[in-house]
């Protein structure tokens, strides 16, 4: 933070955790794949007096008085994300990923109806139905998976399952699962059996505005996602839909599951979107995904399994259980945290460990491309993991990595 802070001067210790935040930050290299860098105007729109202001309502028809000025931020949210992802009805209030997939179910769903899924231990999300999110408590689920021996959606399974199960909705979507959906499919799909189709694009929403991913708007009824993630627009959701469906939407939003927006959220969103609008945003996400195919060909050199062998987006998912059986997903996360990298353990398909302990490591590369991180360094990185996941308890492989990391991050600085 600045010299000038006015929290250092009145909240020390405030001060403080946001400080040594910003040096974790700074300092190790983030390689969680839900995470990211905002730019410094993001920051400043997220950390505006747009904080202050009661805007219930939408642009144009508020419950509050002084509304003219956050009206202009969140039509701005609006425009630009219709401009990059397509669509008749943008709403930018949900303040996570999460609200944005209550709005949809909330709008579309009685409590009891019945939502098809992607299993979590197959790269699914909470909010698709886990039976500890309200998703998975307020409706029935059932969820398809992958094939176990290719790692890819199994599609003639999903449509069985929609035969038999008869589903209100089909979610598509994923936090872990390394390929692209075949949203016609699924729509299709979904049409056969008088479904709707919701693809939630949480992870992927910056390389579906950059084209370099399928886009399912105008394919599937629904599009949440989240906003914090490979588009860099600040912490938040959004829901996108066709004009048919655009007041049940806004209305299952405010004032059916939240209060005020947080209109300091959505300026974030609206700058945000507007960085992704710039030419130089189509670069950043190639190379978020020219750079985990570096990843995923350096790991599989290494002898690494992978779950359905690559890529096609900005993450992968390593099965440890072949090339290291000794080794959980914690274990691996945590020696990689020690050496200053930051992943995440995460369930594989097929999985025997608990979610706390897991087979797995996913591992992504929208933060250090942020940080201006390609190909060779990419690869170097690759590298400097596997050498700590062959040897996780030798002190001198540590010291070594963790000095190369020190270099690495001097080298690519966020902030400076
Ligand atoms: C991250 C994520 C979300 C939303 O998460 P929030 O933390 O609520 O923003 C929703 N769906 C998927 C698939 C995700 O990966």
């Amino acid at each position: 933070m600045s010299d000038s802070s006015q929290l250092a001067d009145t909240d020390e210790r405030l001060y403080e955790a946001i400080s040594a935040e910003e040096r974790r930050q700074e300092d190790n290299l983030e390689m969680i794949a839900s995470e990211n860098h905002v730019s410094k105007a993001v920051l400043e729109a997220q950390g505006s007096v747009l904080t202050n202001k009661y805007a219930e309502g939408y642009p144009g028809a508020r419950y509050y008085g002084g509304c003219e000025h956050v009206d202009e931020a969140e039509n701005l949210a609006i425009e630009r994300a219709k401009e990059l992802f397509g669509g008749d009805h943008v709403n930018v209030q949900p303040h996570s990923g999460t609200q944005a997939n209550m709005g949809v179910y909330f709008a579309m769903l009685d409590p009891g109806d019945k939502i098809l899924s992607l299993n979590l231990n197959h790269g699914g999300h909470l909010s698709h139905g886990h039976h500890v999110n309200f998703s998975g408590q307020l409706y029935e689920v059932e969820q398809y998976g992958v094939d176990p021996e290719t790692g890819y959606v199994d599609y003639d399974e999903l449509e069985q399952k929609a035969l038999d199960f008869e589903p209100d909705v089909i979610v598509s979507g994923s936090s872990a699962y390394p390929r692209e959906f075949e949203y016609e499919r699924i729509s299709s799909i979904a049409a056969d059996v008088d479904a709707y189709h919701l693809a939630d694009i949480a992870h992927v929403t910056g390389l579906i505005a950059a084209d370099v991913h399928a886009n399912p708007v105008g394919v599937a009824d629904f599009v949440t996602g989240s906003t914090h993630k490979t588009i860099r627009a600040g912490r938040g959701g959004m829901i996108i839909t066709g004009e048919e469906y655009a007041d049940d939407i806004d209305s299952a939003i405010f004032p059916g599951s939240q209060g005020g927006p947080l209109m300091h959220n959505i300026a974030g969103k609206a700058a945000g979107f507007g960085e992704a609008l710039q030419p130089e945003f189509r670069e950043y996400a190639e190379q978020i995904a020219a750079n985990a195919k570096t990843l995923a060909d350096a790991f599989s050199e290494r002898g690494l399994s992978l779950v359905s062998g690559g890529t096609d987006k900005h993450l992968v998912l390593i099965d440890l259980r072949d090339s290291h059986p000794d080794l959980t997903g914690e274990e691996a996360e945590n020696a990689l945290e020690a050496v200053g990298i930051t992943v995440n353990k995460n369930t594989v398909p097929g999985e025997s460990r608990s979610p706390f302990v897991t087979s797995g490591i996913r591992v992504g590369t929208p933060a250090l491309t942020t940080r201006g991180f390609t190909e060779s360094a990419m690869e170097e990185v690759a590298n400097l993991i596997v050498d700590v996941l062959d040897e996780p308890d030798d002190g001198d492989v540590a010291q070594r990595v963790e000095a190369r990391v020190d270099e690495l991050t001097d080298e690519f600085p966020i902030y400076d």
